[in-house]
């Protein structure tokens, strides 16, 4: 029977490319989103994945969305928080309210969306929890101290969970994309990114969203059994740890 994945911001960039990379690689998967009706309802059209509107930021929400879900297709067996903004700013000028958007989302989302899954994981023995990180939680971003230090916590609930899931058959692991040609990568301004980002880049190219797809593939699969507590780290070979 096939296996039931959730993917968070699953129906935009990297997250719909893994949403589609696992529904073909023989998935049930449901596709979480935050507000973009339209792109949402175009995604299921093109794509036949359901998607389910809340916002991970808000932990009632998530528990609410989360059982809707199973209800629908099962439990959950591979879960991919992958949902994530950015609210830029160097430190000097961001807000109270630019830090708290950007670590409710992209950190307290991860505990949010995997403590209300993890105790099924654990009594049914299996479970894959994926985390997309950055490398911008890996070797810090000016301009992004928000962003960069909720990445950085990302890997550290990554490393905590493998730990305390092992002996229930759940492995965590995380990635960390570099620069990929999504709509958020896109926003930066063209000059600043022809001339000061993909130079930076030793490929000399932006990534592609299925290249972090295709790695979210492995790490659920039974081939990635062994693997847990690691970060991949998918950037162009733009930083190395
Ligand atoms: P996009 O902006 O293209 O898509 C973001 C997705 O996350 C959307 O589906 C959006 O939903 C969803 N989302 C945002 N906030 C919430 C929320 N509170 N609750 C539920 N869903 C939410 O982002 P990318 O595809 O570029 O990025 C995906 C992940 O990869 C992020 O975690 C990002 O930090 C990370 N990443 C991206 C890189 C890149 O170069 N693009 C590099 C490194 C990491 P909706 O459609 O409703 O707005």
């Amino acid at each position: 029977m096939s296996k039931v994945a959730l993917v968070t911001g699953g129906s935009r960039g990297i997250g719909a490319a893994i949403s589609v990379a696992l529904k073909d690689a023989g998935y049930k998967v449901a596709a979480n989103f935050a507000g973009n009706d339209e792109a949402a309802a175009a995604f299921t059209k093109e794509t036949g994945i359901p998607t389910y509107k809340w916002s991970v930021a808000d932990y009632d929400a998530c528990a609410e969305g989360i059982k809707k879900v199973e209800a629908d297709l099962g439990p959950v067996e591979v879960l991919v928080n992958n949902a994530g903004i950015t609210r830029d700013a160097m430190f000097h000028k961001m807000t109270p309210q630019q830090w708290k958007e950007v670590i409710d989302t992209n950190l307290s989302g991860v505990f949010n969306m995997t403590h209300p899954i993890w105790s099924g994981m654990r009594d049914r023995k299996f479970g894959r929890v994926i985390n997309i990180s950055s490398i911008n939680g890996q070797k810090g971003q000016a301009g992004q101290s928000n962003y960069s230090a909720a990445k950085a916590g990302d890997l550290g609930i990554t490393k905590a969970l493998a730990q305390e899931g092992a002996r229930a058959g759940i492995t965590v692991n995380a990635i960390c994309p570099g620069y990929i040609g999504t709509e958020m990568v896109r926003a930066i301004d063209e000059k600043v990114l022809n001339e000061r980002i993909i130079p930076q880049i030793p490929v000399g190219r932006l990534g592609e969203p299925d290249e972090i797809a295709r790695c979210v593939v492995f790490l659920a699969s039974d081939d990635a059994g062994f693997i847990t507590g690691s970060t991949i780290s998918a950037n162009g070979g733009q930083f190395f740890v």
